[in-house]
């Protein structure tokens, strides 16, 4: 049996965060069932970084992870964790609600973010169809960026590491049980045992909960699937913004040359490797060619991961009530890349007793899972 003061579950941008955060406090050891860290969701993200996403909590813990990407601690990483790149918020004819709403949330959050005229749209994307069936409205979120998700991720296991921390792949926690005041785990890679124990298992985070015998948090799953397809030849894309229905419909974005593009979609799905379905990337392609004068020839790459949610949509960092000593951190939804930073320190403050970061300007009630019917 190995010992720590705390096991990690988990070895996404979740898992490996907080762990970076607790390794100056103690033991800490990651356990990932895949063989390599950032393998599920955390792979397989846009890496986008703005502010037309969730809701006012989220939108808060996006706000606060900010200075993180832009100004990262000494020795994190060799390259930029974060590339200025604005977003462009867009609905078409009917989705007025929708966009004034989000105008506002975002405006009162950021600052900077306003709405723009149909000129500037045209002059920002000129395939944009505008007008009629096209897009009526759109606004602008300077404050958005292009993340490196591998550098975050990368950056968080050095941290780890040189703190004294370990990750430990292809160990699957197959049975986990409380005795003595400890959290032992039976793993396919050895037994582990801990005081404290943090899940952070993605789209797993209920199935560990079960294992564990903790009450779960009945959190939803669901496959959002990405695209690549070459622009119309000429068209030089990379100073394009990414470009999202705020009423869900679709997102395109700029990548090495090409363009994403999301019909972003949100099927239920149990958790798993998931992988893109024939109509989802039909219905990709369908969108974009709906509102901009691009035709979609040739899908060069697909793939499709899970976005796992809370019933309030906002991510989970806190106890559980039932069970001494383990701590849910998941339910990061479409942004656990962007909230991130702000995620793992609230966790360490919380799990360790050092100081709440008082700037996010929420509190540990509004994070934890008792907020939560039914928890
Ligand atoms: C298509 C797509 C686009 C996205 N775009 C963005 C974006 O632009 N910006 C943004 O901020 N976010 C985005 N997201 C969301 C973001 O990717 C997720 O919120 C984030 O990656 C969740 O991280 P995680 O560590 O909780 O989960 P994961 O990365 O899935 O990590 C959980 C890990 O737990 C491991 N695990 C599970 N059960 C066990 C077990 N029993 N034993 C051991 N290990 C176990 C799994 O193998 C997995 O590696 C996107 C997601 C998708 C799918």
């Amino acid at each position: 049996m190995t010992g720590a003061d705390f096991l990690v579950v988990g070895g996404g941008v979740a898992g490996l965060s907080v762990a970076c955060q607790l390794a100056p406090y103690g033991r800490v050891i990651v356990l990932e069932r895949e063989n390599a860290t950032g393998y599920h969701s955390s792979g397989r993200s846009a890496t986008y970084y703005h502010f037309g996403i969730g809701n006012r909590p989220v939108r808060l813990l996006t706000k606060a992870s900010g200075a993180f990407f832009s100004n990262p601690p000494p020795g994190f990483t060799d390259v930029p964790l974060s590339t200025p790149a604005p977003a462009m918020m867009v609905v078409r004819d009917g989705q007025d609600e929708v966009f004034e709403s989000n105008l506002a949330e975002m405006a009162a959050v950021t600052g900077t973010a306003h709405e723009i005229s149909a000129s500037q749209m045209h002059a920002l994307v000129p395939v944009l169809k505008l007008g009629g069936e096209g897009i009526t409205r759109g606004l602008l979120d300077p404050a958005a960026a292009r993340l490196d998700g591998h550098a975050l991720m990368m950056g968080y296991t050095r941290g780890l590491r040189a703190a004294g921390g370990q990750v430990v792949t292809n160990a699957e926690v197959l049975m986990a049980e409380r005795r003595a005041g400890q959290w032992q785990l039976r793993t396919s890679h050895g037994e582990y045992a801990a005081p404290l124990l943090v899940n952070a298992a993605g789209a797993w985070a209920d199935e560990l909960a079960r294992l564990a015998g903790v009450a779960t948090l009945g959190l939803t799953p669901l496959r959002r699937t990405i695209i690549s397809f070459q622009p119309p030849s000429g068209v030089d894309v990379r100073g394009w913004p990414l470009v999202r229905s705020l009423a869900n419909e679709f997102y395109f974005l700029p990548e090495a040359g090409h363009l994403l593009a999301s019909p972003a979609d949100e099927t239920a799905s149990p958790p798993c490797d998931a992988q893109p379905e024939e109509y989802d990337i039909a219905l990709a392609a369908w969108r974009i060619e709906e509102v901009t004068t691009m035709a979609v020839r040739q899908v060069l790459h697909q793939w499709a991961g899970l976005r796992t949610f809370t019933a309030d949509r906002v991510p989970v960092a806190g106890f559980a009530a039932d069970a001494p000593g383990f701590f849910w951190l998941a339910g990061q939804g479409g942004y656990g890349l962007q909230t991130a930073p702000a995620m793992a320190t609230a966790s360490a403050s919380l799990i360790t007793g050092c100081a709440w970061p008082d700037a996010l300007a929420l509190t540990p009630a509004d994070l934890g899972p008792s907020r939560l019917p039914g928890v």
